[in-house]
């Protein structure tokens, strides 16, 4: 894949999130695309950094520190995937943001490997498939306030996965309760969970999302391509 294939990807991204912003009257700023690079090389990677779109997403620790290798300034890094506890310190100081807390023992891994305040989605399982990771809806706000007690955890908004399911509105159904979740933790104003972030969207379903009230969509075939297609 060529730069410019990568660019036109993203073009094609930017109009279609632009169209969403402006069917729901939202501003595009309240957007952030991160860029999931997971299935892709550095040098992919590296494309998309030159495109300006700063934010690369990773689900594997031996994938984050693979790219970190070859992409020493500029990217905002999101870690995206579950996340064991064994591998918590070597990745928490290289990121920026953690988009899958889903139970307090990882918490307090954090708390114990960290050296700065780690901004952290919380994982809601909203759907309730048993196959899925996260805090169930009516958990999360005792999840919530246990948080606290870890100053190096600031939960800075909620996160969720889809339902597999081609039927849309099953999943405009699961980011709106994600957004309404948002909103009640967000009233609560506690110091260390400000909790106005949604990271919802991939790449089948990242407008139904924004529509919805996304602030991060995490985007990787759609943007990036799998490395299979790779035509150089
Ligand atoms: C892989 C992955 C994505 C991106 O998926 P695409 O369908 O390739 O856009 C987003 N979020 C998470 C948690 C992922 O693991």
């Amino acid at each position: 894949m060529t730069v410019g294939n990568v660019q036109q990807r993203i073009q094609h991204i930017e109009n279609k999130i632009q169209e969403a912003c402006d069917r729901t009257g939202r501003d595009r700023s309240e957007v952030t695309i991160v860029a999931v690079t997971k299935q892709v090389s550095a040098t992919r990677a590296s494309e998309v950094l030159a495109a300006d779109i700063h934010n690369l997403g990773e689900n594997r620790s031996e994938g984050l520190l693979e790219k970190q290798e070859d992409i020493t300034n500029g990217a905002i890094w999101h870690f995206i995937g579950n996340v064991q506890s064994r591998k918590v310190k070597d990745i928490i100081d290289r990121i920026d943001y953690l988009h899958s807390v889903d139970r307090l023992s990882i918490i307090k891994e954090i708390q114990k490997r960290a050296t700065k305040t780690i901004d952290c989605f919380v994982q809601v399982n909203v759907s309730g498939e048993a196959s899925k990771s996260g805090i169930s809806p009516s958990e999360l706000q005792q999840f919530i306030e246990e948080a606290a007690a870890y100053d190096k955890i600031r939960i800075v908004g909620l996160m969720t996965m889809a339902p597999f399911t081609e039927d849309q509105e099953i999943i405009r159904q699961v980011f709106r309760s994600l957004r309404e979740l948002r909103d009640e933790m967000a009233a609560q104003q506690w110091k260390h969970a400000p909790c106005t972030k949604l990271s919802m969207g991939m790449s089948n379903d990242y407008i139904i999302a924004i529509e919805e009230g996304a602030t991060h969509v995490r985007i990787g075939t759609a943007l990036v391509g799998a490395e299979s297609e790779v035509d150089t």
